[in-house]
């Protein structure tokens, strides 16, 4: 491996990296991926399909071990099924300028093992928000310029999804959707009666609904509506890159994926002015190793992409490859969360449903679009799901004998709940940078963050917990409780920005193909290379970019630019 040479260096194998080594792979290019995680191998997951009582804590986690995941502990998705997914935070700290939550994957595939599945298009509103309002830098890429590169994606991944007609959330290339149930049937028909301008449609979700040959050719099935999936799914029912783009890459014989491998440093090559590969730590052995390759594809995450990239220091580039502008790790952003409601739906309660659907619903945003809302500007979406109280009720209830088993037997009320994400504003005050003197155990700096949301998250975040209640009221739920959380950084885990696109070197770190201004052979495909944030959940859009990126890279190359 040493002295070997690739075609193409990809680091990090999650959402945008595993699209990228499938795309170079299947172009017949020498793949070398990178990732700092631990191998798993798609089927070995330690905890799937376990019951409470086959695990030793009955799912819950010992305060011993949150003590290890003082961040993580606090996903929603946390668990003893699932924390050995998520990464060590005391193995891998970072410092709180200002408070931000940052999740992070422990495994190869990365986030896209756990995440929720939720798959939605940007929409033109997105793509000319900066330019419109002024804020950030402006996009030098429109709707048009990604909308082919969604069809590529989106079926490849395998997405559920009702066709809306909606301009403010396109629709795409989609498997049947998951039904919504009869309470949410009939709060859909209140709601959007009530509120023309509101649309209340099935979540669009990364489960198969009805596999298509290309998911059946890499034995991946039908979900089964286990709603399990952060465990990891056999059934390859919902999509990580485990289940599909790796071994996608995998069968053209091109990849050579390196688990346990933190990359700390793109290398600068002064003669050429281009990367000439990047240095890695074997995190178990501590060797340091260099990796030759004509490009490099930066899919670490992106808040992981930046600390590397800032850690890429040259003559030429002391503050970071590239770096010539103080742009990169600027202008970063997550959706802000916490404002929401709950309710209790009367009735229905000869009306059942059987599984555990993976998905819910969503109301695309509405705010900022005909009308100026005044208190903040562009806007948010919910989701929500309504489900029956099960049995779980009864493992903290008292009682015992023959009528409270038989209660516990009997579903509950129906309950519908619902939260919104919504855009936070690139400002380029929110940044990370490197702390000067603190490294973690194999020498990387560590990334300080210090980023905070506006009066604009704010109100927006009340607009959120109103319209909820308001909504709820109207579709003839009791008991509301309209909420409004704290909107902490990170929370959302729809981290972007950072190493920004833009149309000029002095205000964006990439061009139009996520191509560095600077050193031509480098690229930034996760989220780090927006420029703004939206409110639908991003990955299939940082897909979507990295097939791009991966298409005009082949192009160059064979034209020998690169
Ligand atoms: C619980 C949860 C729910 C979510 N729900 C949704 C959702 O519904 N919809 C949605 O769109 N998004 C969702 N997300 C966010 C989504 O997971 C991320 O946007 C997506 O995974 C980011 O893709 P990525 O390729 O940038 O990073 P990742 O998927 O995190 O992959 C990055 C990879 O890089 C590796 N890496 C990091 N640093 C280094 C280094 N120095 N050297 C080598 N390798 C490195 C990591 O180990 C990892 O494997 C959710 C996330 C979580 C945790
Ligand atoms: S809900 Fe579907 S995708 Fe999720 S674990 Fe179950 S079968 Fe797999």
């Amino acid at each position: 491996m040493r002295n070997r040479e690739f075609d193409v260096i990809v680091v990090g194998s999650g959402m945008s990296g595993g699209y990228a080594a499938k795309q170079f792979c299947e172009k017949g290019y020498r793949t070398l991926v990178l990732d700092r995680g631990e191998m798993v191998k798609h089927g070995q997951y330690k905890t799937e399909g376990k019951a409470p009582w086959q695990m030793p804590f009955r799912g819950d986690v010992p305060e011993e071990l949150k003590a290890e995941q003082y961040i993580q502990k606090d996903v929603y998705i946390y668990s003893d099924y699932t924390r050995h997914h998520l990464i060590n935070d005391q193995d891998h700290p970072y410092e709180q300028k200002r408070p931000f939550v940052w999740y992070r994957g422990s495994k190869v595939g990365g986030k896209s093992l756990i995440w929720g599945r939720q798959s939605y298009r940007w929409s033109r509103l997105d793509f000319e928000a900066n330019k419109l309002d002024g804020n950030g830098v402006d996009w030098p890429v429109r709707y048009e310029d990604i909308e082919p590169w969604y069809d590529q994606v989106e079926p490849f991944v395998g997405i559920s999804g009702s066709y809306e007609g909606l301009d403010v959330l396109p629709d795409g290339k989609f498997l049947p959707a998951q039904p919504l149930n009869i309470v949410e049937r009939d709060m859909k028909q209140r709601i959007e009666r009530a509120f023309p301008d509101r649309h209340f449609i099935p979540a669009r979700v990364a489960n198969l609904t009805q596999p298509a040959k290309q998911h059946l050719e890499l034995g991946r099935v039908q979900c089964q509506a286990r709603s399990e999936c952060p465990r990891g799914c056999s059934f390859g029912a919902y999509y990580s890159s485990n289940s599909a783009a790796l071994p996608a890459a995998e069968r053209t014989g091109n990849l050579t994926l390196v688990a346990n491998a933190q990359v700390q440093e793109v290398i600068y090559d002064e003669a050429s002015g281009r990367a000439s590969g990047v240095a890695y730590v074997d995190m178990r052995s501590g060797e340091r190793k260099r990796v030759r390759a004509r490009v490099v594809f930066m899919c670490a995450s992106t808040l992981a992409s930046v600390q590397i990239l800032l850690n890429s220091k040259s003559k030429v580039f002391p503050y970071g490859i590239g770096n010539r502008f103080d742009v990169l790790g600027r202008y970063i952003m997550d959706h802000c969360g916490g404002g929401g409601a709950s309710g209790m739906m009367p009735g229905y309660l000869g009306d059942y449903y059987k599984g555990r659907r993976p998905g819910g619903i969503y109301i695309p945003r509405f705010r900022n679009i005909n009308e100026t809302h005044g208190a903040f500007e562009r806007g948010y979406g919910f989701q929500g799901a309504a489900s029956r109280a099960s049995w779980q009720w009864a493992k903290s209830a008292k009682g015992i004998g023959k009528a409270f088993k038989a209660r516990v037997r009997q579903p509950g009320n129906w309950y519908f709940s619902m939260w919104g994400f919504g855009e936070s504003l690139p400002k380029r005050d929110n940044r990370v940078y490197l702390h000067e003197s603190k490294r973690d155990q194999w020498g990387m700096p560590l990334l300080v963050m210090d980023v905070a949301y506006t009066s604009n998250e704010q109100a927006m975040i009340r607009d959120m917990s109103e319209t909820a209640a308001e909504m709820l009221k109207v579709a003839g739920l009791v008991d509301i409780r309209p909420f409004e959380g704290e909107a902490l950084p990170g929370s959302a885990i729809h981290e972007m920005g950072g190493a920004c696109m833009g149309r000029a070197v002095e205000t964006s770190y990439l061009n139009k193909w996520n191509q560095c201004h600077d050193v031509k052979n480098l690229f930034v495909t996760d989220g780090s290379a927006f420029s703004s944030g939206s409110c639908v959940n991003p990955s299939v859009t940082f897909m979507a970019f990295t097939a791009r990126a991966v298409d005009f890279a082949d192009q160059q190359l064979k034209q020998g630019y690169l």
